[in-house]
């Protein structure tokens, strides 16, 4: 019987990374989750991934064979045929069954305000689902503040600032957050205090634990413990929150 979920690890990879020189197994994956206590994670290529259908597909058959414990996050280039990114996005949604896709302004090299950004976003407010964007190293593209045009443009769009601005663009990231309601924070690699400063702001609904990589996983848990927020603070931004707003189920 699948297990209630409530700790939730909204961001992670699986596969090769061609462009940060990066790995990570089924089984790495899975032994970080059992290790820091992590019900279940989304899971997504790499940018680098050298071929992100096939990638799609091995993260599907993660799905299938640890059910509830895995979900799909669609990652392709839109700089290619618009139809064939489509196309692509909507497979992992209505096919693999994915809950979101992400626009990696580093890894894929786009800018959140170009046509191809658009693209990102256009598909994901169409297939109502949430759209993740890579914030913080790779500035100009990754600098929280772009992602506003789209949450004003797409009202109905939830968007996922993926690291919240990595540390140095945190408070960026969080200011932007301020400004539109649609902009949620994946806190990896940020500053404790800075997640902390997060929660006071913009308040404890939009703030959610990722850790990227597998040997991160018990690094970030170990921050927002560290923080000795209220049990329910707690329990929304280590869980709660990722499965409203990517309608995770067991
Ligand atoms: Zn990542």
């Amino acid at each position: 019987m699948a297990k209630t979920l409530r700790v939730i690890d909204a961001h992670a990879h699986l596969g090769e990374c061609c462009v940060f020189g990066l790995v990570s197994t089924e089984e790495e994956l899975v032994r970080r989750m059992d290790e820091s206590g992590i019900d279940a994670t989304i899971v997504q290529p790499y940018p680098g991934a050298k071929n992100a259908a096939e990638t799609h597909d091995r993260i599907a058959d993660l799905c299938a064979k640890y059910p509830g414990r895995f979900f799909g996050l669609a990652s392709v280039s839109p700089h290619g045929s618009h139809e064939a990114y489509r196309r692509e996005v909507e497979r992992c949604v209505r096919e693999l069954g994915f809950v979101g896709v992400k626009l990696h302004t580093i890894g894929h090299a786009v800018n959140p305000l170009s046509e191809d950004g658009d693209l990102v976003f256009a598909t994901a407010h169409h297939l109502g689902i949430p759209a993740m964007v890579h914030t913080g190293p790779g500035m100009p593209f990754a600098l929280p503040s772009l992602c506003i045009p789209a949450a004003q443009k797409y009202p109905g769009l939830k968007i996922i600032l993926a690291h919240a601005g990595f540390a140095v663009f945190s408070a960026e990231a969080q200011v932007a957050a301020s400004v539109c309601g649609n902009l949620y924070l994946e806190t990896s690699w940020c500053i404790g205090e800075d997640i902390r400063w997060m929660i006071s702001t913009i308040g404890s609904d939009r703030v959610m634990m990722g850790a990227d990589l597998p040997s991160n996983v018990p690094v970030e848990v170990a921050k927002y413990k560290a923080l000795d927020l209220e049990p329910e603070v707690y329990n929304k931004v280590m869980g709660g929150n990722a499965i409203d707003v990517f309608k995770l189920s067991s």
